[in-house]
């Protein structure tokens, strides 16, 4: 009898759920699109019953093709961070729909605080900014501005937490826990502390009462209610979707380092059990926490990836497929000096400027729509190349980079990196990293593999890899148009 692996996989566009075997094959997908809430300009919610009913809508698909409740070993959960929802413990039901990590309505808030001097205090403890996009100020917010939220605050029976905390709660019947990943995310977790922190609590108004328990990553982390799938189902495995992209990736060991490219990109380099403190903005988070034992992770996130491809596609009608920028790269033997600041939504990591925007420099009667297609995907390996920096300075250079997700799958962009940042780069031939490091961290937890490292050896596959082969000059020259550009964007 085959032992699977149920991967709950719960992004910010779709909730799935995937099928594995116990050597890392995927067998099964069953895939449903959530609805996006734009209530004003700046903010994004989901509906929290949709997202439940959906995962498990997903799941229950899914039991037959396995053979039934019986032949699923563990359970594995892997989520979009950050995200936040409000409940009460006393009818199991949603406050408020979830507000999303994109959401920036607490934007003041997070000024207001840097205006009083707290970030760098708040930076060295959590390894976080005051940004928006984490969920602590977004708990205030809904305590702040939701009368249903307040009251069972003030009852004593609110819960706070993020997805796979959510997610938990419905699955086992009432479990209030978090992963330390997504849990390292909130603000409110020192990157040394076992527990939300009462101090970080207080600074952000949240009450410390209403959090979740902050759990290992994998190891017996709760039970399914026996009603859902027939059989109670062991949750072996959880962890925010970066981490398990960093896990899936294998990047177990110091100084392994993954990319993954999709609407935006994101950067983490293992940093073993050294707590990061980067001077860079880059950020630091918990990579793993497995026995009470944490390793850590160094992060840099880029906004703007694979949406300036979309951007080309649907609002310029640049190229008629995401695809299609590859051969037209390909097509032309340089941009004609052509550089593309994709800032269309500020930028990130390492520069971290909300107000910049985007620019199209060195435009001829010579440009068209393959040198735009190109520049494009030139921006990639520039991004890269300067997140590459932060990290080297603060004493973190790659010695190969992972990369994975949706964008990774143009092999010119492929090429163009590891040209650019003149280290290999490989990509795993099964792309799904984010969902595998669930899988990899639920068969550790079940006792498949005695650990991580054991799990990535039998479960990951093959990898296709590209060797840089740029000569100096080149990547000098178009690192310093990039540069030129970056500085009047
Ligand atoms: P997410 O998980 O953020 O939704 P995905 O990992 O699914 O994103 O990646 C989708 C993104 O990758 C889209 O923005 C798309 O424009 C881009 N993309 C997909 N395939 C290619 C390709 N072959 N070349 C360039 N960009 C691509």
């Amino acid at each position: 009898m085959a032992d699977y692996i149920l991967v709950l996989d719960e992004g910010t566009t779709s909730t799935r759920a995937m099928l594995f075997t116990s050597d890392g094959a995927m067998v099964a997908v069953s895939q449903k699109e959530l609805t996006q809430h734009y209530p004003q300009a700046g903010w994004v919610e989901h509906d929290a019953s949709e997202i439940w009913n959906k995962t498990l809508a997903c799941a229950q698909e899914l039991l037959p093709k396995a053979g039934g409740a019986a032949s699923i070993a563990a359970i594995g959960i892997t989520n979009q961070r950050e995200t936040v929802v409000a409940w009460d413990k006393a009818t199991g039901e949603p406050l408020h729909r979830a507000i999303v990590w994109q959401d920036r309505r607490t934007a003041d808030f997070c000024e207001g605080l840097r205006a009083s001097g707290h970030e760098s205090d708040v930076q060295s403890r959590t390894g976080l900014l005051l940004d928006p996009y984490f969920s602590g100020t977004k708990m205030r917010w809904l305590l702040d501005n939701v009368a249903e939220v307040k009251a069972a605050a003030e009852k004593g029976t609110l819960a706070l937490g993020t997805i796979e905390s959510w997610l938990t709660y419905k699955l086992t019947g009432g479990a209030h826990v978090s992963d330390a990943s997504n849990a390292s995310r909130t603000l409110l977790l020192e990157l040394a502390g076992a527990q939300f922190d009462a101090g970080l609590c207080d600074l952000l108004g949240v009450p410390r009462a209403a959090l979740p328990e902050v759990i290992d990553m994998s190891g017996a982390l709760g039970e399914t209610a026996a009603e859902l799938f027939g059989r109670a189902i062991p949750i072996t495995g959880m962890g925010g979707d970066q981490q398990a992209a960093t896990i899936g990736q294998s990047c177990l060991s110091p100084g392994e380092t993954k990319a993954t490219y999709g609407t935006g990109a994101f950067v983490l380099t293992n940093q073993g059990r050294t707590i990061p403190r980067s001077q860079n903005r880059l950020l630091g988070t918990v990579l793993t926490q497995i026995g009470g034992e944490r390793i850590y992770a160094i992060e840099g996130s880029v906004f703007v990836a694979g949406s300036l491809v979309q951007w080309l596609r649907d609002s310029l009608g640049v190229v008629e497929s995401a695809s299609q920028t590859e051969v037209l790269a390909r097509a032309i033997p340089d941009t004609g000096g052509v550089t593309i600041v994709p800032a269309l939504a500020g930028l990130g990591a390492p520069h971290w400027r909300a107000e910049a925007r985007g620019l199209i420099s060195g435009l001829s009667f010579a440009t068209g729509k393959a040198e735009l297609a190109r520049a494009a995907l030139e921006a990639m390996a520039y991004q890269t190349h300067d997140l590459a920096e932060a990290f080297a300075k603060g004493g973190r250079g790659w010695g190969t980079l992972r990369i994975d997700g949706g964008m990774s799958a143009n092999d010119w962009m492929a090429q163009d990196l590891a040209d650019i940042l003149n280290v290999p780069v490989e990509r795993p031939e099964f792309v799904e990293t984010t969902a595998l490091g669930a899988a990899m961290l639920a068969a550790t937890g079940a006792d498949l593999y005695p650990d991580l490292d054991a799990a990535a050896q039998a479960m990951r596959g093959k990898l296709h890899n590209f060797t840089p082969s740029m000569d100096d000059e080149v990547r000098d020259s178009r690192l310093a148009r990039w540069r030129k550009a970056l500085a009047a964007a």
